[in-house]
């Protein structure tokens, strides 16, 4: 099978692909599908919580029958078929992606995906990836905008590039703003896309994609990598996961 099925194109990805995907939420569901129809080998989900009723909206894989029941099973029940027919196999891991966990987490696959609902997990992810030497997309998505972007294996430009830091202050997540379900709909297609390119050695893009629904806008902005960032410049102050940097990650 081939995740261009009319061309052939690219080689197959049965081969033996393994794919973490941290958070199953409005990213992760639509990333998830393609992922399972695109055919990797394997594709590790990484989430604890549970089918909120409120979140229907933009978690596709769950409908109401799903409601207050365990994400992943869930999950797992939808997805089921469609992996058996492109010969993936779902792994379900029943927890947060913490400090405790992570670089192990990171460790035993090809590739991360990301589609966490706050700040804390997604440098947790970033931090991890790069000093395990894992290649890792990342989502995100808050009202009617969304954002993705991919880091190689060199993990240069990085988050930290981008981003720096956990903000000290709380910032606005989708439970408190809201968020489309078209918008991160289109991001989570992104962000599988991204990973299956990474995966097949046709690079990351080193561009952050943009999505605007309120007008239509889908666009590309490059991300410059920092002389002085702690994690992938020059002089780099991050070795090793410290809880401490990470509180809210696992509050
Ligand atoms: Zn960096």
């Amino acid at each position: 099978m081939s995740i261009l099925t009319a061309e052939r194109a690219l080689p197959s990805p049965a081969a033996g692909w393994r794919v973490l995907l941290v958070g199953l939420g409005g990213l992760g569901c639509p990333a998830a599908l393609a992922l399972v129809r695109a055919g990797v080998g394997v594709l590790r989900l990484c989430d604890d919580d549970q089918v909120d009723e409120a979140n229907l909206h933009r978690q596709i894989l769950f409908g109401p029958q799903d409601v207050g029941t365990d994400k992943l099973r869930a999950a797992e029940r939808t997805l089921r078929p469609l992996a058996q027919a492109s010969g993936t196999r779902i792994e379900l891991v029943h927890s947060r992606f913490l400090p405790e966990n992570a670089r192990a987490l990171a460790r035993d696959v090809d590739l991360v995906i990301e589609g966490a609902d706050n700040f804390a997990t997604k440098f947790l992810v970033a931090d991890a990836c790069h000093l395990e030497g894992r290649p890792l997309v990342h989502g995100a998505g808050l009202r009617w905008l969304g954002t993705a972007w991919s880091v190689t294996a060199a993990g240069r430009p990085c988050y930290r590039c981008l981003f720096e830091d956990v903000p000290a202050e709380p910032v606005a997540n989708c439970d408190a703003a809201g968020v489309m379900g078209p918008v991160v709909g289109i991001i989570g297609a992104l962000m599988a896309e991204l990973g299956l390119r990474t995966l097949s050695a046709r690079g990351a893009c080193n561009q952050l994609w943009t999505v605007d629904g309120k007008t239509d806008t889908l666009r590309q902005v490059p991300v410059a990598a920092r002389v002085d960032c702690p994690l992938c410049g020059s002089a780099p102050s991050i070795h090793e996961i410290e809880e401490s940097r990470y509180l809210a990650a696992s509050a």
